[in-house]
């Protein structure tokens, strides 16, 4: 390169000027052909531009103000000339962008194996939840929902808990707060049992009703192993006319054979729940032993699953209220209901239940 320094003018005709100019404007376009990044830039810029010691500024006050008034003209129509291409020059280095240096380093190698997300999958309990609910809707069941905060009234009396009965010591529940100026039946709660929507349901729709209610409940029972303040239910409700036991019998032992294979049998015993009668223990052959006898089911070769029967009247006299169509003397029905978590316990081996809610994902992870 050549001297940095503006040599002195000491001649004016046009030919010194071109010959002076056309040097500055080739030193000019050799520099910017070498611009790289933002930073080459600025400095070719402050080097041509800059306010104090910039090129264009020397010239203009050397070679400017040296010269004979009648050069001036001249001189200054060049160095317009000058400054107009070193404008040109400063920004088609601007617009050229970064540097291949910056662009090599910021650049993806498509080659690398991507990144790789985890895989969402059913939680065990809802894959659990949907199997019951697909069996009972191959059956023609529909699903009912239900809120979780109940009234005293859908959660007890009109399951037909009357106030003070000990069948709701059964399930020990937990209130919501403040509702003591409030008339039992309208207090707030936490609903223990899905049945709620079994009512909710009859008042709406007349009957025949099918359906099956899958929901999350809430006993305040302490955690242990097998038990947990909240989970998960799946009940069901029959009502049409001629409904007899021997309906819930085989829809039930069709559903345990659907969910835990056809070599399943079950057996049904006499049993007390207020909204039912007659009521029954449900139980089926061992999934684990074959109906042998072995630790899981304490060497009896059964499992004690869900609870069942027929739908009480009185339950049905509440229905009425709203829906005078369940007369229990024209119609009949069956109710049950089953634990999900139970259900899921068994299926898939799990020893303590903490494990569903725990949120490891060393736990979650077998169920992808
Ligand atoms: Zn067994």
């Amino acid at each position: 390169m050549m001297n940095d320094e503006i040599p002195d003018l000491n001649a004016f005709d046009d030919a010194s000027l071109n010959a002076a100019f056309a040097v500055l404007e080739k030193s000019a376009r050799d520099a910017a052909a070498g611009l790289g990044g933002e930073a080459d830039v600025e400095a070719f810029r402050l080097k041509w531009l800059g306010r104090k010691q910039g090129r264009l500024n020397e010239v203009s006050s050397r070679w400017l103000k040296s010269a004979p008034v009648e050069a001036r003209k001249a001189l200054g129509i060049r160095f317009n000339a000058l400054k107009a291409v070193v404008d040109g020059l400063l920004e088609a280095g601007l617009g050229s962008g970064p540097s291949n240096a910056a662009l090599a380093a910021e650049a993806i190698d498509i080659t690398l194996p991507g990144t790789q997300r985890l895989t969402g999958a059913e939680h065990p309990i809802s894959r659990t939840l949907n199997e019951i609910t697909r069996v009972f809707a191959a059956l023609g069941y529909s699903v009912g929902v239900g809120p979780e905060v109940e009234t005293d009234y859908y959660n007890f009396e009109c399951m037909n808990f009357p106030p003070g009965h000990p069948a709701r010591d059964t399930q020990d529940t937990l209130v919501v707060a403040e509702q003591e100026r409030k008339p039992l039946r309208d207090r707030l709660l936490l609903r223990t049992h899905t049945s709620p929507v079994q009512m909710r349901t009859m008042e709406s729709v007349a009957p025949p009703v099918r359906i099956v209610i899958p929901g999350k409940v809430h006993r305040n029972d302490a955690a242990d192993a097998t038990h947990s303040p909240i989970f998960h239910q799946v009940e069901g409700l029959c009502v049409d006319t001629n409904i007899t036991f021997s309906d819930l019998k085989g829809t039930l032992d069709h559903a345990m054979k659907a969910l835990f294979g056809s070599s399943v049998k079950t057996r049904f015993f006499p049993s007390f729940f207020p909204f039912t009668e007659p009521s029954a223990d449900v139980q089926i052959s061992c999934i684990f032993c074959g109906g042998k006898g072995c630790r899981k089911c304490k060497n009896s070769g059964w499992i004690e699953l869900l609870g069942c029967g027929m739908v009480d009247p009185a339950v049905f006299a509440f229905a009425q209220e709203k829906q005078p169509l369940y007369d229990p003397k024209r119609i009949s029905g069956f109710a049950f209901g089953m634990g999900v978590e139970r259900i899921a316990m068994m299926k898939y081996g799990i020893s303590e239940i903490g494990s569903f809610y725990a949120g490891d994902m060393r736990f979650l992870g077998q169920f992808v």
